[in-house]
């Protein structure tokens, strides 16, 4: 039997020339097909993720197949049994994945670093002389990454740049995999680190994603699992019997990645907590949090 609902990610990056315009089409494309989700469009490209019913999904995916702009996207599917959005947003932006790299823009579709394939790429990782560089934020990689990655404290993509800037050292003469979730920050990073002057550069092709779904590799080499920006927060990455959590309930220390928010709403803190935890202590992400917002509740219901 297979699942009513797909969830879908995908970006392509192009030569929009007309992004509002675009963007106003493809609005009424996703409504009419009943999608939600979140697509960023520009003038770089697309980038996107959406879930719907099978069928609309099908009909989606073939539109944006056979437009010229947009043919040709590596597309990851999951199936689902229900949206995982609770909404459509689709908003036209200066670029499809923040950098923010100002006069020193440039466009992935003119200059980005080699593909390597899920298998290429875990024979790339057993080499020499090799580092592996996370393109991602730090609480994505906090609940999962290939095993000995460089991992840069960094709470967004656009603080990466100053990071390498400052990190060089590390880097400098090393053959460099960069990696992402599903690919399109590394098309922009690795393309980065090129301008920078590194030149032995390679990226994941399809990102973790397509890396854990490859029937070959399984997911080797990838500890935890993928922070995924939807309602599921995290999917299964690695499928062999290496597989393991690396990341801990930030109470009481057990492996965890369960991540909730703070339930003090001007907190709001994503943060790693089991569950016999929030049973216990409720779901703060600290003492201070909850002692704050039982005050706050007790004073409107006057007690
Ligand atoms: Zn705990
Ligand atoms: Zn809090």
């Amino acid at each position: 039997m297979s699942a009513p609902y797909e969830v879908l990610l995908y970006y392509k990056y192009a030569h929009l020339d007309d992004p509002d315009g675009f963007a106003a089409d493809h609005r009424r494309l996703c409504r009419e097909l009943g999608l939600r989700g979140r697509i960023l469009i520009a003038a770089e490209g697309i980038n996107g993720t959406v879930s719907g019913t099978r069928e609309n999904c099908a009909k989606y995916r073939e539109v944006l197949d056979n437009d010229p702009l947009t043919a040709g996207i590596a597309w990851k599917i999951d199936s689902g049994t229900g949206h995982v959005f609770p909404k459509l947003s689709i908003k036209v932006r200066d670029e499809v994945v923040t950098l923010e790299l100002g006069d020193e823009d440039f466009n992935p579709a003119d200059l980005t670093a080699t593909h390597l394939k899920p298998s290429e790429w875990r024979e790339a990782m057993k080499e020499d002389n090799v580092v592996l560089l996370d393109a991602r934020n730090d609480y994505e990689w906090e609940i999962g990454r290939f095993e000995g990655a460089i991992l840069p404290e960094v709470p967004s993509f656009k603080d990466l740049p100053k990071w390498i800037r400052d990190h060089r050292a590390e880097l400098e003469g090393k053959k460099i995999l960069t990696y992402c979730t599903g690919g399109i920050r590394c098309e922009k990073f690795s393309g980065f680190l090129l301008n920078e002057g590194f030149d032995n550069v390679f990226q994941l092709d399809g990102g973790i994603v397509t890396y854990g779904k490859d029937e070959e590799v399984r997911g080797e080499g990838y500890e935890g699992e993928c922070y995924v920006f939807d309602e599921r927060l995290s999917v299964p990455v690695n499928r062999t019997e290496g597989a393991k959590i690396v990341s801990k309930c930030r109470r009481c220390g057990v492996p965890s990645i369960r991540y909730r928010n703070c339930a003090w709403m001007p907190c709001n803190a994503q943060v790693l907590l089991c569950e016999e935890c929030e049973s216990a202590t409720g779901r703060y992400c600290e003492p201070r949090c909850r002692e704050v917002d039982l005050m706050s509740r007790a004073a409107v219901i006057g007690i």
